[in-house]
């Protein structure tokens, strides 16, 4: 809106509600609070639900750092790649396996539930 917002003594104004008062981190004693409490409440859902962790994010992996996640050897990693149990990517010499492709992997390789 061309307002030039001048960093000395200026009335300051709430980011938020542009009312014009004592503020604190560019809001006003009402949107502080709610800001505040929007943050508990995100904060007590993220208690509630923990988020899924993933294997990995949708990276791209080496065969060192599969072979972390999945804790086996390396060997073993390229071991599956060449019966293509896992999928892998071939860049120049090296295989590399896309975060998803190993989350694939450990989904198709789950047991079958007994009883
Ligand atoms: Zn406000």
């Amino acid at each position: 809106m061309g307002e030039v917002v001048n960093s000395e003594k200026q009335p300051a104004v709430c980011r938020v509600c542009r009312e014009e008062a004592a503020v604190e981190e560019g809001l006003c004693a009402a949107c502080l609070l709610r800001a505040y409490r929007a943050a508990q409440r995100l904060a007590k859902r993220a208690q509630l639900a923990p988020p899924a962790v993933p294997i990995s994010e949708d990276g791209i992996l080496t065969a060192e750092e599969v072979a972390a996640r999945l804790r086996v050897d390396k060997s073993t990693v390229y071991r599956l790649i060449r019966a293509g149990e896992l999928r892998a990517v071939k860049v120049g010499r090296r295989s590399l396996v896309r975060g998803s492709a190993l989350d694939r992997f450990v989904v198709e390789h789950r047991t079958r539930r007994i009883a």
